[in-house]
């Protein structure tokens, strides 16, 4: 038998183990179950790759058993296993810089926080939580001898030969008293679900089954060994050998732990990276929205695993949040086993992967808006909401996301069409996108601003969704790539921009080509005067408008103040504190109510008719006006005169 000291830095770490408070103690079982899975994973490896082993017969497996009485628990494999030299080296040092870092870190700690320990894997040295003796009698394969390493984990551990039938590790827990909670069936099964269900060779668990009599007495005791692991780590098969079936089923699976859904996906996608990054994921998009898609405190849909060991399935990072709709796995072969939230949030390995991926959901996306109208009308159905977010949240892939984004227009009775669409049905003169937004479909489509475009066959985006008047000024302008579909033979060029213009600007009428028609200014002037001096500071201003072709009013916002609309939407959110929007009035000098205007001087009819065409114009935009008895009063005054 061999004596030997641990290396310094192990036995600072055995300390720190043992004498510092472990919030999340099981976690020794996934690293015990993950350095199995290695050691199966590395022999796999061989008797592939290499003609010594190719002759050995290996049925991998990792059994997982339990003696109440003795206090025990047994982790074995039938992996790669450890000669006498391997023990040494990997159960007497600590070869990972990982770890290194850590005790450096915890000595410049003055706090020596106990929580960091959870930020690092401590590997096969976290079983010393649980147990105050450990024995591990392993083989190497191919190799004859047998050994066995015992330690109490304070300063050394001893060597000694010992007997082994067959290639592989088995690790012997004798548990501290509080280590005897996993003396029990439930518990190892719930750990083992919890971390570790996706390990992807089988993990049995041997247990005995009791029977008893009526007094309480055990009348028999049978020993089963059940499978507790599913092991279907689909993600990291190859996609030739996966069905659709396969891949529906797996998103079932995930179904419960994911709010339910136990309809198949709209689609998937599964990507193996390998190369400078090493890493599977498989992302799947719902039919339907989630419930809780506009919940602050929603639940993330993709679960983190290392190596095919599970690490969360509760960080909203993994993926950006207008992705947030996003199920499925994403299984890193390059990061370390216990990252910890705030490691994991900076984790240049992680933002790769997570940048790579967001790229190949929105190509994927790219791909069914070209080639599966069906599908990409239920995408967008239900999910064109929170890819508006990802406009002005993401900067990166703004030139992406815009071409996926979709509205209702004025040159679409149904359905929706693409900026991209737009453009191409724009005349040659066009040079802007122009676009009506605040309030419902309905209203946008029956307002009075649109008549100007009408008349000149302009289409206009109806942005009838909330989110619209904050996303798009932010956008600006749309800009075309050059692999976005540009016309070369329309000549339009391969990159090109185009502002975005809302119609209810001041400013609108202008761009649009309206001229300025001076005779008629001057003798709209009066009226004008009369209408300004009626309604007071109930306006920021009075105009003759020339966008107006049926209507008599309108409003529209000054170039720089938030639409009413907006105002309204920011009040309903609680904004209380939003300065009072006024609008501009814009009045049709044409129109025979303003005409009427011209040859009285009836303060009564005059003021009348100055309020009624306000409040008529914010009604039909879909603002609430402010006096609805004044309205219907005054009206019915002019009705009857
Ligand atoms: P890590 O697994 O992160 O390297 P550990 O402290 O858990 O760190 O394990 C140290 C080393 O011990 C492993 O890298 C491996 O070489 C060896 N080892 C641990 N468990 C086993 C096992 N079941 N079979 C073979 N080798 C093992």
């Amino acid at each position: 038998m061999a004596q030997h000291q641990f290396q310094t830095e192990v036995s600072r770490l055995l300390h720190l183990i043992i004498h510092s408070l472990y919030s999340n103690r099981e976690i020794f079982l996934r690293e015990l179950v993950s350095n199995a899975s290695d050691a199966l994973d590395k022999l796999k490896y061989l008797t592939v790759a290499d003609e010594a082993y190719k002759s050995l017969s290996f049925d991998p497996r990792i059994d997982i058993s339990f003696n109440k009485d003795a206090k025990t628990l047994t982790i074995s494999d039938n992996g790669i296993g450890m000669n006498e030299a391997d023990l040494v080296d990997s159960l007497g040092t600590i070869a990972r810089s990982g770890t290194r870092a850590f005790l450096e870190k915890l000595a410049d700690d003055a706090k020596k926080d106990s929580n960091l320990i959870g930020q690092f894997g401590v590997g096969f040295y976290s079983a010393f939580m649980v147990a105050d003796k450990i024995e591990v009698i392993t083989r190497k394969a191919a190799e004859g001898s047998a050994w066995k390493w015992t330690s109490d984990g304070k300063e050394g551990y001893e060597i000694e030969a010992a007997a082994r039938d067959s290639q592989g590790t088995t690790v012997i827990l004798h548990l501290t008293e509080e280590g005897t909670e996993y003396t029990n069936r439930w518990s190892i099964e719930d750990i083992i679900k919890r971390y570790s269900n996706h390990v992807a060779f089988p993990i049995y668990l041997t247990y005995d089954e009791k029977e008893y009599d009526d007094k309480g007495k055990e009348k028999s005791s049978k020993t089963k060994t059940d499978r507790i692991n599913s092991g279907t780590a689909l993600w990291r098969r190859s996609k030739s050998e996966l069905k659709e079936e396969d891949y529906n089923e797996f998103y079932k699976s995930l179904g419960t732990q994911f709010g339910g859904d136990t309809d198949e996906p709209l689609f998937y996608i599964h990507t193996k990276a390998e190369g400078a990054l090493e890493y599977s994921t498989l992302f799947y998009i719902p039919k339907k929205a989630p419930f809780d898609m506009y919940n602050v405190d929603y639940k993330p849909g993709v679960k983190l695993y290392v190596k095919r060991v599970f690490i969360t399935d509760d960080d909203k990072e993994l993926m950006p949040t207008w992705l947030r709709f996003v199920r499925g796995v994403i299984d890193s072969e390059d990061l370390p086993l216990n990252v910890s939230r705030e490691i994991l949030q900076q984790n240049k390995v992680l933002l790769n992967i997570k940048s790579a991926s967001v790229k190949k959901i929105l190509s994927e996306l790219k791909i069914i808006s070209e080639n599966n109208k069906e599908k990409w009308e239920t995408f967008v159905s239900q999910f064109n909401r929170p890819l508006k977010e990802g406009l002005y949240q993401d900067y990166a892939n703004r030139d992406s996301i815009q071409e996926l984004v979709r509205f209702k227009s004025t040159a679409v009775e149904e359905g929706w069409t693409s900026f991209a669409e737009y453009v191409s049905r724009m005349k040659s003169d066009q040079k802007h996108i122009y676009y009506i937004a605040g309030g419902n479909e309905q209203t946008l489509r029956s307002s009075p601003l649109l008549e100007a475009y009408r008349a000149k066959e302009i289409e206009v985006l109806i942005m009838d969704d909330e989110i619209d008047e904050l996303v798009i000024p932010s956008l600006h302008s749309y800009t075309q790539s050059k692999d976005s579909g540009g016309d070369k033979a329309d000549g339009k060029t391969e990159s090109q921009s185009w502002e975005l213009k809302a119609v209810n600007r001041a400013g609108a009428d202008e761009e649009l080509g309206e001229k300025q028609d001076k005779a008629a200014e001057k003798e709209a002037k009066p009226v004008i005067e009369k209408i300004k001096k009626a309604l007071g500071d109930k306006v920021k201003e009075v105009k003759l408008s020339r966008r107006l072709h049926d209507s008599p009013s309108c409003i529209v916002a000054d170039e720089n103040d938030p639409s009413m609309q907006m105002a309204q939407m920011l009040r309903a959110m609680g904004q209380t504190e939003m300065p009072e929007i006024k609008p501009i009035l814009e009045v049709n000098g044409d129109h025979p109510i303003v005409v009427g205007l011209k040859d009285t001087d009836d303060e009564e009819r005059i003021a009348d008719t100055a309020a009624v065409l306000l409040d008529q114009a914010l009604l039909v935009e879909g603002v609430k006006i402010k006096d609805p008895a004044d309205f219907v009063k005054r009206l019915n005054r002019l009705l009857s005169k």
